[in-house]
């Protein structure tokens, strides 16, 4: 029995000694003695944030000084993601999806028939946007997000009508909102922070969809610079960035364990080979990884595993 006590204690200091931070992770230099081709296209995103920008051209994906190819099906979504700025992401993603956008677009039809019913003339403004005018929208301040459900074909947007005259605003869009969420929809003007009432989309948030669908956290990694500045600019107000929060702490849960290059650049090991072109390398002998951006300078990494930051 006092063994039991003894052991509960030890675990109990432990439990508070080791409380992790969600939403921080740290990446820990460790040795690695396999890799998969996948984890180095995770790090070459890990440095291909929105700072440099620039589309990974002909990246080429070296481990231990052999160029692989990559032939699973996420590599080559992946691949095909970083090789332009502005990827399709709602055909990218096609066939992962396909069962959302059909779903959907049968919530979307039973909506359609329920609001005619009540006499009210009811369009569909928009559904898919590509992530170019996504982000033209944010930067006019007409959204918030850089990626949003539009750029996946899993969010409409809705007009009503009254006498062919566009309704800006009206207490219908309440009513519409409230037939869209019985269908099952996610209805924008339940938005905290930033209520967009015309707004439907298929999955509560962001995080509900790549907890669904990991794969597409690839994508909202080349993000997470823009996240986590959401949630630093409202830390005060943390009712309005639930999303963003919930996004954050999704992420990194699906990042734990995987492998990264470590914050601070080291010493060439070898002479970079002179090319343009993209590169992603690991040295698993020397636990490196070197990453070079399209026409940028490339530099070495120690290798090292995404584990969560303590909380002081
Ligand atoms: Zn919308």
């Amino acid at each position: 029995m006092r063994y039991l006590f003894g052991i509960i204690f030890f675990l109990g200091c432990f439990h508070i000694r080791a409380q992790v931070d969600s939403l921080r992770l740290v990446c820990k230099a460790t040795p690695v003695n396999y890799v998969w081709p996948n984890d180095l296209l995770w790090m070459y995103r890990q440095r291909d944030t929105l700072k440099h920008h620039g589309a990974a051209i002909n990246l080429v994906v070296a481990i231990d000084g052999q160029q692989v190819s990559l032939i699973d099906s996420s590599s080559l979504k992946y691949l095909a993601s970083l090789h332009v700025n502005y990827p399709a992401l709602d055909s990218l993603y096609a066939s992962d999806l396909e069962g959302e956008v059909n779903a959907f677009s049968i919530q979307k039809d039973s909506l359609l028939a329920q609001v005619s019913k009540l006499g009210w003339s009811m369009r569909f403004l928009q559904a898919v946007r590509n992530l170019k005018r996504q982000q033209q929208l944010k930067r006019a301040g007409r959204s918030q997000v850089l990626l949003s459900f539009h750029n996946f074909n899993l969010a409409a947007d809705v007009g009503l009508y009254s006498h062919r005259r566009y309704l800006r605003r009206s207490p219908r869009y309440l009513r519409m909102g409230q037939i869209a969420k019985s269908l099952g929809m996610f209805w924008g003007g339940d938005f905290v922070g930033f209520p967009d009432p015309g707004h439907l989309q298929r999955f509560r948030n962001s995080a509900a969809l790549i907890t669904q669908y990991p794969i597409l956290a690839f994508e909202f990694e080349k993000y997470r610079d823009h996240y986590e500045a959401i949630y630093q600019r409202n830390i005060m107000h943390q009712e309005k960035v639930q999303d963003t929060k919930a996004l954050l702490i999704t992420l990194n849960r699906l990042k734990v364990g995987k492998l990264c290059a470590c914050q601070q650049a080291i010493m060439p090991v070898v002479n970079p080979p002179a090319e343009d072109a993209a590169r992603v390398e690991v040295n698993t002998g020397q636990n490196w990884v070197f990453i070079k951006p399209f026409q940028s300078n490339g530099y070495f990494y120690s290798l090292g595993r995404w584990e969560y930051a303590t909380k002081n």
